[in-house]
């Protein structure tokens, strides 16, 4: 049997519609594209797939400016 449940999304506050929701599923938000995870079913909680604080994103390499 087909559920329907739907969730704010932490990122923009839309309300995201989830079928057949379960804990790890991974929805992808209609209005802002942001990947989200159900971290909590009951209350439905999303969040961020990607947690940035535990895999930050690899950044561009500093360089020193070149002196002299
Ligand atoms: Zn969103």
């Amino acid at each position: 049997m087909k559920t329907l449940e739907v969730s704010k999304c932490p990122v923009c506050d839309e309300l995201v519609e989830i079928t057949n929701v379960r804990a790890g599923l991974e929805v992808e938000c209609p209005d802002c594209g942001e990947v989200l995870r159900v971290v909590s079913i009951q209350p439905l909680k999303l969040y961020y797939a990607f947690d940035p604080d535990e895999e930050p994103l690899p950044e561009e390499e500093h360089r020193l400016p070149e002196s002299g």
